[in-house]
């Protein structure tokens, strides 16, 4: 009788990840259809469950190319415009990449399917546990920091790229610091409606600028917010 619902059990865990990866596999083959996203970027976001990286309450809304709730009143990017930032990042691998807003590290999930060292800042603490619990238990190695992404890492940098998946009202010039020469910044510029932006430094002091459309991000706000503090306001 055991041996029955341990077989039931099998069959409904094995079932629930098939379900999953068909899904998965049918929107990101949707993207590749209706856009130019590169191959490496399309089979990446395939081997990344996102489900894993929603609450309980909207695993079912996984594959739904939409943002959706994560922790601390943020939001995990839609679908596609991972696959779009991501993209628009296109690096060798090995390239060194330093995301601004971890959230529950999907995206950083991603970045290390490609093959990039990731360093990745969150400003929310109870995010920052979020993600890393996120990333180990998925055998990801991205080095996750709790801190204010307008300051960057210098102690790692340069970086051959960074991707900042939050609105910044304008360009981050401490980040484009710390960007190597030749490296590339992909990030939404703007305060209500930003503007995407592939910032290329061609030189110490002269950047390349190409626009890539309007898109809405949650604001890049500056300074950190401590989980102390939060459950002390609940
Ligand atoms: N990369 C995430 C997107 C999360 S939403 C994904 O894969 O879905 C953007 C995140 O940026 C939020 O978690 C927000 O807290 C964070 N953020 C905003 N301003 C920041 C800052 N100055 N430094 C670091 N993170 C910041």
């Amino acid at each position: 009788m055991i041996l029955f619902y341990q077989f039931i059990y099998y069959i409904c865990v094995m079932t629930e990840s098939t379900r999953h990866i068909k899904r998965r596999h049918r929107i990101m083959d949707q993207i590749a259809k209706r856009t130019n996203i590169d191959d490496r970027v399309i089979e990446a976001m395939k081997r990344v469950p996102r489900q894993l990286f929603v609450s309980a309450k909207y695993e079912h809304m996984a594959y739904n190319d939409r943002p959706l709730p994560i922790a601390a009143g943020q939001t995990i990017s839609q679908i596609y415009t991972v696959a779009m930032q991501t993209n628009l990042l296109k690096l060798q691998e090995g390239a060194s990449v330093l995301e601004i807003g971890t959230g529950c590290g999907y995206q950083t999930a991603v970045l290390c399917e490609l093959g990039y060292r990731v360093y990745s800042i969150e400003r929310h603490e109870e995010l920052y546990h979020i993600a890393q619990k996120n990333i180990n238990s998925l055998g990801y190695s991205a080095l996750l920091v709790y801190g204010d992404g307008f300051e960057g890492l210098p102690q790692y940098a340069p970086f051959d790229g960074v991707l900042i998946t939050c609105g910044a009202p304008q360009i981050p010039e401490e980040l484009i610091k710390q960007l190597a020469v030749n490296g590339k910044m992909v990030a939404p510029i703007g305060q209500d409606v930003q503007e995407m932006m592939v910032i290329q430094k061609i030189s110490e002091h002269k950047n390349k600028i190409t626009k890539e459309g309007a898109y809405k991000f949650v604001p890049m706000l500056s300074g950190t917010v401590n989980k102390a503090s939060v459950d002390q306001n609940i």
